[in-house]
């Protein structure tokens, strides 16, 4: 089975911390080894595994995508959020993590996000646990 939940995102791009839910998921299915998958199923946000302590981080990694993929009046799409579909694709729709002893395997400094870049939205999250 997919586990879903939703993230609301409340900027045009923000990082927002989605570990809490993931791990919440993996303790309730009591899955003592495996894989968890997750996966965004939207083209203009993404997942990413980044630092969770420093704030700056987010900010910094907000800001360099900004500069390195600029508004442009030379894009085609007439929807007019090509920047946000081009930084889904650089970061990127899923992400895997183990899971041992019924957590996720994650570094000390590592937190799941889910990346808005063309909010503010509601994005939907998904999950799926493979036992392994
Ligand atoms: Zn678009």
């Amino acid at each position: 089975m997919t586990h879903k939940f939703k993230v609301k995102t409340s900027g045009k791009c923000e990082m927002a911390d989605i570990t809490a839910a993931v791990a919440e998921i993996v303790r309730a299915n009591d899955l003592e080894s495996g894989v968890c998958h997750v996966f965004v199923p939207h083209t203009t946000c993404a997942l990413a595994i980044n630092e969770n302590a420093d704030p700056d981080v987010k900010t910094d990694i907000l800001c360099k995508l900004d500069e390195s993929v600029p508004e442009d009046p030379a894009y085609k799409h007439a929807e007019g959020n090509s920047p946000a579909h081009i930084k889904a694709v650089l970061v990127g729709s899923s992400l895997t993590v183990f899971i041992e002893d019924g957590a996720l395997q994650l570094g000390t400094w590592q937190g799941l996000y889910l990346c808005e870049y063309d909010g503010p939205r509601e994005r939907e999250v998904w999950v799926k646990l493979i036992k392994a």
